[in-house]
């Protein structure tokens, strides 16, 4: 089995990076900015993991740059599971916690308003298959499940609030649902596994909380996967 792991922030990776040991393939993906991480091949086992890169002298986040390092990994190396993996905020009403990590059981957009008809609404929100197998890696890994919402911004507006209250979303990310929606197209499996940096429902700033958190929520992810690795690998 192939594992891609699809990544945004370099910081949220580099863990998982250190643990595993993976070298970078420089100029993989040239010109694009995303970068490629990979294990020595051992017959039938594989890990990469994928970054988005930087433009702007900052780390690329949010669904445009996800789409772009999805679709050129699958077209590059044809994996047989993408792992779209990372922070989120979340809603300690819900149960969250900072640091808590979870599996997707769905993954939809927030964002998208398209006034039409229901099937508009429908190609709006996305609603994407998550691979078969998430909750039976969620159980044996005693991970919580959740929905997954995504939009173009760390802020939470009330517009989009709505969406999430009548959708039951339950972790709100930037990149999730683009990585799904690539995989949906491509048919390749996915799988999201995401670790909560703020609280959507707490007073304090989510940019502050954000990054005061993004270090002890991304070694924490890291265990994680490393033992999502070596189920699925093993
Ligand atoms: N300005 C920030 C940039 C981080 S953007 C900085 O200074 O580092 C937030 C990243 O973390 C995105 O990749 C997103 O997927 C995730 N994320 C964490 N908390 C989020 C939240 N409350 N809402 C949306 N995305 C969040």
């Amino acid at each position: 089995m192939h594992i891609c792991y699809i990544i945004a922030m370099q910081a949220e990776a580099q863990p998982f990076i250190d643990a595993f040991h993976v070298k970078e393939q420089e100029g993989a993906f040239a010109p694009l900015p995303c970068r490629l991480y990979q294990t020595e091949a051992e017959v039938g086992k594989k890990l990469s993991i994928v970054t988005l890169g930087r433009q702007h002298d900052r780390d690329l986040v949010g669904c445009e740059a996800a789409s772009v390092a999805t679709l050129a990994a699958i077209e590059k190396l044809h994996p047989d599971l993408v792992i779209n993996s990372g922070t989120c905020g979340a809603w300690a009403r819900k149960g969250a916690d900072i640091g808590k990590v979870y599996v997707a059981d769905s993954v939809m957009f927030h964002d998208r308003r398209v006034p039409g008809d229901d099937a508009w609404d429908t190609q709006g929100l996305g609603n994407y298959p998550v691979w078969e197998h998430s909750g039976e890696v969620a159980r044996k890994l005693s991970l919580e499940t959740g929905k997954v919402t995504t939009g173009s911004s760390l802020d939470l507006q009330p517009c989009d609030e709505v969406i999430i209250e009548r959708e039951g979303g339950e972790l709100k990310d930037m990149e999730g649902a683009a990585v799904a929606f690539v995989c949906s197209l491509a048919g390749v499996p996915v799988m999201l596994i995401k670790s909560v940096t703020d609280l959507c429902d707490a007073s304090a700033s989510t940019l502050e909380t954000f990054q005061k958190n993004l270090y002890q929520a991304s070694e924490h992810l890291a265990e994680v996967n490393r033992k999502v690795v070596g189920l699925l690998l093993s």
